[in-house]
């Protein structure tokens, strides 16, 4: 697969379609479900953008339950979220935030029919290619580099509640400046954002090392019970843990308390791929992966209905945890035989 940017055309298009909007006009902004730093840092900054070119009816969502992770909830432009339920029924405009595929926008993914226009801003390799324009740079670290391109192209100043929007959603999907793709672009736009006077030490506090001491405990209790099995994945080794609902609940947590422990799992020096099983319902369970850089993880997570990207995927799953880990297992094998 050859990795390159949008073409001329769509960046141009993209321009026309924010500028064939009436002031006045809906624009519904839409991020993926259980929304991350990135999905929801570009989309609110983006959200700040469009305010600040004169646009009033601004709505920002995401399918599912309305409940944004409690490292992101005071974000800049957090006045602009509205439940699914209140999402504008026929926009005039959509504009779509690091959603590889269309079954990430849930009850959401009718609104690009019901708008003359959709914009997708993403950067998975995996992206489908959905939406009439399309702005799906697999080079770019976050949705936010886009994002900040098309702010660019429309005239908007960075001011200091924009970048921090941006600024987040960078940091979340370079893991603080650390993954493969902590490029010099990335670095030259965390200078930039920086630049408007916000304050990336009290940023990272907040969305990196932060958290209630139930979650703390949660982590310990869900990382104890960790397997290593160092002849999976072809002899590379995987790591695997699981955590329940009933997990969430003895400790008292939201669910987005599960999404930072793939951090110390992979961690785990013996084992190229890291996997973490996380209840979502009876029976069903949202499993990320990570590889250490052997093993194509997107490929694993796209075989069972997901997506991701190469070192980074997840996928929804059905039945037992033990069951799930098995069918990792056994399509690693498969992969790598
Ligand atoms: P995480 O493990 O942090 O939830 O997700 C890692 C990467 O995989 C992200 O880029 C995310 O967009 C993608 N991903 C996670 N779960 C799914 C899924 O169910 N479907 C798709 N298409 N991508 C997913
Ligand atoms: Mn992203």
């Amino acid at each position: 697969m050859t990795l390159s940017g949008p073409a001329a055309e769509q960046w141009a298009a993209a321009v026309a379609a924010v500028r064939c909007t009436g002031a006045d006009d809906e624009v519904q902004l839409i991020c993926h479900v259980n929304p991350d730093g990135d999905a929801l840092g570009s989309m609110l900054g983006f959200g700040l953008g469009l305010r600040r070119l004169g646009y009033t009816r601004v709505r920002a969502s995401f399918p599912g339950e309305f409940a944004v992770p409690g490292p992101y909830a005071g974000l800049p432009g957090s006045a602009l979220l509205a439940p699914e339920t209140e999402a504008y029924a026929a926009p005039r405009l959509v504009v779509v935030f690091d959603v590889a595929s269309e079954s990430r926008l849930g009850g959401l993914a009718g609104r690009l029919a019901a708008a003359p226009v959709s914009v997708v801003l993403d950067h998975h390799a995996s992206n489908t290619g959905f939406g009439t324009v399309r702005l799906v740079d697999p080079r770019a670290a976050a949705t936010s580099v886009v994002a900040d391109e098309l702010l660019a192209r429309l005239g908007v100043p960075l001011d200091a509640e924009i970048a921090e929007c941006l600024y987040v959603a960078l940091a979340t999907d370079t893991g603080s400046f650390k993954f493969d793709m902590t490029t010099v672009t990335v670095h030259e736009l965390a200078a930039r954002l920086i630049a408007t006077g916000i304050r990336p030490g009290e940023i990272s506090r907040r969305i990196f090392d932060s958290r209630p001491f139930g979650a703390m405990k949660l982590t310990g209790e869900v990382l104890g019970r960790a397997v290593l099995e160092p002849a999976a994945a072809g002899g590379r080794g995987m790591v695997w843990t699981y955590a329940t609902l009933a997990d969430l609940e003895r400790h008292g947590q939201p669910p987005y308390v599960l999404d930072a422990l793939i951090d110390p799992v992979r961690s785990v020096a013996e084992a190229d791929v890291a996997v973490v099983v996380k209840q979502v319902a009876a029976g069903e369970w949202s499993v990320s992966l990570r590889s250490k850089g052997a093993v194509d993880v997107s490929g694993v997570a796209m075989s069972q209905g997901g997506g991701g990207h190469r070192l980074a995927a997840g996928f929804t799953a059905y039945g037992e945890a033990a069951d799930v880990v098995d069918t990792v297992r056994r399509i690693l094998d498969e992969h790598l035989s």
